[in-house]
């Protein structure tokens, strides 16, 4: 089944007080825009993604949502979210089968209520994720300047709605096809039923809110802000390579000037290897000898900071983030104190996170065993690994 999600970023509001559009706002540490996004790239039924953004932002967009595993299209925006969603529903794949429309404004949308929305889509022909309603509602009438209740709704006959919302692409096409003819609607669903289509609903989540105000942003953050608040994993990593003549010695992506080289497959990089395996361990991904095995000829000779670059975006698809990494690099000689700020920035860069988070402390065995008589080289790392979103 192909799937497109629609992601509508395209309000230039700045009702939170910002100087930029509340979807650029950060929320621990990434944008709302690139939370959303992430949210349905890393999803498994995910095809493709586009995002309708405000004109002048469309330029920057790659830059600003980062780098994606599914194929992204940024659309200009329209006058109005609806404007925008036909807009970017003019850009979905002709063999889309299911096609998600998405408010940017809600970046902790889970994978399993993506799943129901699509799941009931493709049964259905169109469903949105919805809450039910805990207080009791009133419809009102205002006398101005009071206002009256004139009616007590049964809770259980409403609910609110959320996104996703999902739509069989021809369902979609009625709905955008009515929004273009003048009808206006506050949703695309509204827009479904009254092109005629019934439309289901499917249990949304509280977690699943809508940025709308400070104290949304304010909640946000401090359920997403700090390293602290979404660490949950920890993972660690060990590698020993013997050290021999007429190889280079390479630690972290650097090469360093030494007698002895380690011996290896690859570039034998003791400090990616276990970095490698720290963050995969983390994410109980395998490791590194899982998915670059030295059988497979592809990886012979292959830069070790590649495969630590590639074990970190597989650790993002996975649903983490790497927090901080700690890396101890045991050898006698040489000493790679002059060497370990380039070290740590080299690892921060390809782990994707910031060289304040990285830290790589040299040591010796003090002459004993292998490692002491200077035949081999040995690391030990270790990761914190934080759920990227709110739960
Ligand atoms: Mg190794």
């Amino acid at each position: 089944m192909h799937v497109t999600a629609i992601i509508a970023a395209g309000g230039s509001g700045r009702r939170l007080g910002a100087s930029v559009p509340k979807q650029l706002l950060d929320v621990g540490g990434r944008s709302i825009l690139a939370r959303s996004v992430g949210a349905f790239d890393r999803h498994p039924a995910v095809t493709e993604l586009i995002v309708a953004l405000p004109s002048s932002l469309v330029d920057d967009a790659p830059a600003i949502v980062g780098p994606t595993t599914r194929p992204i299209r940024f659309v200009p925006g329209g006058a109005t979210r609806q404007d925008s969603v036909a807009r970017a529903f003019d850009a979905v794949s002709g063999t889309a089968d299911v096609v998600l429309v998405h408010d940017a404004a809600r970046p902790f949308v889970s994978e399993d209520v993506i799943t129901r929305a699509i799941d009931a889509a493709a049964e259905y022909g169109a469903a949105i994720a919805a809450m039910p309603v805990s207080d009791t509602v009133k419809r009102i009438e205002r006398r101005d300047p009071a206002q009256i209740i004139v009616e007590t709704i049964p809770r259980e006959s409403v609910v609110l709605a959320q996104t996703p919302q999902a739509f069989r692409r021809d369902v979609l096409r009625d709905a955008v096809a009515l929004g273009r003819s003048g009808v206006d609607a506050t949703d695309e669903a509204g827009l479904a039923e009254r092109a005629g289509h019934v439309v289901h609903v499917v249990e949304g989540e509280r977690a699943n809110v809508k940025i709308t105000t400070v104290s949304d942003l304010e909640s946000a953050r401090a359920g997403a802000g700090t390293g602290e608040a979404t660490a949950v994993r920890a993972g660690i990593g060990y590698d020993l390579h013997r050290l021999v003549e007429g190889r280079p010695l390479v630690i972290g992506g650097v090469t360093i000037p030494s007698a002895l080289g380690a011996q290896g497959h690859s570039d034998a990089d003791v400090a990616c290897h276990a970095a490698t395996d720290a963050i995969l361990g983390g994410a109980c991904l395998g490791d590194i000898g899982r998915h670059f095995p030295d059988s497979d000829p592809q990886w012979k000779g292959a830069s070790s900071i590649e495969l630590l670059r590639r074990s970190a975006a597989m650790v993002r698809e996975a649903g983490f983030r790497v927090l901080n990494l700690d890396v101890v690099i045991v050898l006698e000689r040489p000493r790679i104190s002059p060497f370990v700020e380039r070290i740590r920035a080299g690892l921060a860069e390809a782990v994707g996170i910031d060289a304040g988070a990285v830290s790589v402390k040299g040591k010796s065995n003090e002459g004993v065993d292998a490692v002491g008589r200077g035949e081999a080289i040995v690391a030990h790392a270790v990761a914190m690994l934080g759920r990227d979103r709110c739960e």
